[in-house]
């Protein structure tokens, strides 16, 4: 059984099951994730690397488990409770997922309208600061998601997702569709916020290259299971032979 417990964890899952009709597809792990690091999530297509992301921020229920965040049980937090945690938590989701009838700017100021009584220019000053921060241009704002290049549309997304300042952001394969210019300058954008506001992230990822710039731990799941976790050249290293491929290729 894997160890991936630590201390001080700002997120916590403790033997998680989740599954869907007759069918566990999350089968029983446990696994922290630390104050201020950048968690690489790896693993085959339908291993339950999206499943557990939609778990832990409460889009799916658990069959079993806990699932800690900032030392409190999520889901049995009562409504009230559980809306001051998620607004401590962005999300970018693997399809994006702008508003396509609202501008960036009005995207962006989405979350605040709907979490916070503020004036509206306050409002707008803040998005604007958080269109800005992930470097879109200037005169993105006006544009509609269509106009968008893909690389913008991740970053107004995680603009959008910044946009209550959380101490965590949750990326589901953020640069997947990107050129490889475009998702390394991605690489960088969350690099900089990670050392800028010193977020936590939790990046489910395909991309090797984001692997080795950005993350400081990387978990790897194979169906349902945790496989291992540990830094890049713990994995590198690791006798699994799923990661022995995805490391090194598959041996002749
Ligand atoms: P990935 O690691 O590629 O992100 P997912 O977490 O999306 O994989 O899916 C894990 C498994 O759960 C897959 O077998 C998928 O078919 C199944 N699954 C995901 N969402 C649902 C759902 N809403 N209903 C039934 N099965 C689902
Ligand atoms: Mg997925």
């Amino acid at each position: 059984m894997i160890d991936a417990t630590t201390p001080d964890p700002i997120i916590s899952i403790r033997d998680l099951v989740v599954g869907f009709d007759g069918r566990n597809v999350i089968d029983g792990f446990s696994l922290d994730v630390r104050r201020g690091e950048v968690l690489g999530v790896i693993g085959p297509s339908g291993s339950g690397k999206s499943v557990t992301l939609r778990t832990v921020i409460g889009l799916l229920p658990k069959r079993s488990g806990t699932i800690e965040v900032l030392g409190r049980e999520y889901s049995a937090l009562p409504r009230k409770q559980r809306v001051e945690i998620e607004r401590r938590w962005g999300v970018l989701f693997q399809q994006g997922a702008l508003f396509s009838a609202l501008t960036v700017l009005e995207n962006v100021e989405f979350p605040l309208r709907e979490h916070l009584d503020m004036p509206r220019k306050l409002r707008r000053d803040i998005a604007r600061f958080k269109i800005d921060l992930v470097g879109l241009p200037v005169g993105a704002e006006n544009l509609y998601p269509s106009e968008l290049s893909g690389g913008m549309i991740k970053r107004a997304a995680l603009a959008r997702a910044l946009s209550l300042d959380p101490d965590i952001v949750f990326l589901d394969e953020p640069t997947a569709g990107l050129d490889p210019i475009g998702a390394a300058r991605f690489d960088e954008l969350v690099l900089s916020l990670k050392d800028a506001l010193g977020l936590t992230v939790y990046m489910v990822t395909h991309d090797l290259d984001s692997l080795v710039t950005v993350c400081d731990r990387i978990a790897a799941l194979g169906s349902g299971k945790l496989l291992e976790v540990g830094t890049l050249a713990e994995l590198m290293n690791s006798d699994d032979p799923w990661l022995q491929d995805y490391f090194h290729g598959p041996r002749a």
